[in-house]
């Protein structure tokens, strides 16, 4: 049983206070990770602020852009009628993200905190340079099926968890983040780190700092044409081997603006830029959708198990080209 300080703050004031007495302190929302993570004793937490009173649960729209606070339920926003109306393709992918009982308890911001599922992380009698720096990493030469493709470093080979990031990822968010130092933005696809010598850090979240919002442009720019495709082991409740966000603007046949990321390969959203650049002014036929796939894979790596994803996901991102061209 380990001990743990537990506060309930009505104020971002009050909750930005605590965070900066205690900077090991850790925010809760719905709690689907950080509580696991505490059972098993790889988060050992000696504080926690509650954030669920705090005013972060509307979606607002001003000034043509798309606010959402970070305590929206998964499940509200993918009801949403702009959301759905506006962003299919964020829909989709909260959609196709854990069960319906998680999404009616997982909020926007802690789906972005959510930690890697790499099973050696859970497991604290085995390295792991992520739960503990310096110790190794168990997964490269062991059991590494779920892991990355793209991004990874000789210290980890972890792959992010969201579903939800990869659609945001793919439709140019912004990260609203806050603390007693005021409110800065960054990039949604800045925010999330890549291993290197460091995969303990997870994001680029200041200590004392707190997700309080994501923004979009209302431009509806990929409501017509958007696709989330998820390959995974069972049809729910699972996480993605392969997942890829695609949109398409089209001009008749012709592809005017593209966005394309993908989950399940990296320690952070992927976005498939080099793909995105040769498809822009191309037709939508399937010898130019296998082209950009093959592109996006140039710089791939298998560690065994998961080799099987070098032939995976290009399918993948096939298909999500394919589905996202054919809907409207
Ligand atoms: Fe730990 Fe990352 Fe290696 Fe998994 S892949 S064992 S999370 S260091």
């Amino acid at each position: 049983m380990i001990n743990f300080d537990y506060v309930r703050p009505t104020t971002k004031k009050a909750a930005f206070d605590a965070a900066s007495k205690n900077t090991a302190a850790k925010f809760i929302a719905g709690g689907t990770n950080l509580t696991d993570l505490m059972k098993r004793g790889v988060e050992n937490t000696e504080k926690i602020i509650d954030i669920n009173r705090l005013p972060l649960n509307k979606i607002t729209v001003e000034n043509s852009v798309v606010r959402i606070g970070a305590l929206v339920l998964n499940s509200v926003l993918s009801e949403d009628p702009l959301i759905t109306q506006k962003f299919p393709l964020l829909s989709q992918a909260l959609k196709a993200g854990a069960s319906p009982q998680l999404r009616n308890m997982a909020t926007v911001g802690g789906n972005m905190m959510q930690r890697t599922r790499c099973s050696y992380f859970y497991d604290t009698t085995m390295p792991c340079n992520k739960r503990m720096p310096g110790t190794g990493c168990a997964a490269i030469g062991g059991h590494n099926r779920m892991h990355a493709i793209f991004g990874a470093s000789s210290s980890c080979i972890a792959v992010h968890p969201s579903d939800m990031c990869i659609a945001l990822a793919a439709l140019d968010a912004e990260v609203i983040l806050e603390s007693n130092k005021g409110e800065r933005r960054m990039a949604f696809l800045d925010f999330h780190r890549l291993p290197g010598n460091t995969p303990a850090l997870d994001n680029n979240l200041q200590k004392a700092e707190l997700i309080t919002g994501i923004t979009l442009a209302n431009n509806g720019l990929f409501s017509k044409h958007s696709a989330y495709v998820k390959l995974r082991d069972r049809s729910s409740y699972a996480f993605a081997l392969i997942s890829v966000a695609a949109g398409l603007e089209l001009d008749g046949n012709t592809i005017k603006q593209v966005r394309l990321a993908m989950g399940g390969v990296a320690h952070k959203p992927w976005r498939l830029t080099t793909a995105e650049k040769y498809l822009v002014g191309k037709p939508i036929t399937v010898n130019h959708f296998e082209a950009a796939a093959a592109l996006a894979m140039k710089d791939a790596k298998g560690y065994g198990e998961n080799n099987f994803k070098l032939k995976l996901a290009p399918a993948a991102i096939i298909e999500a080209l394919q589905k996202a061209a054919s809907t409207s």
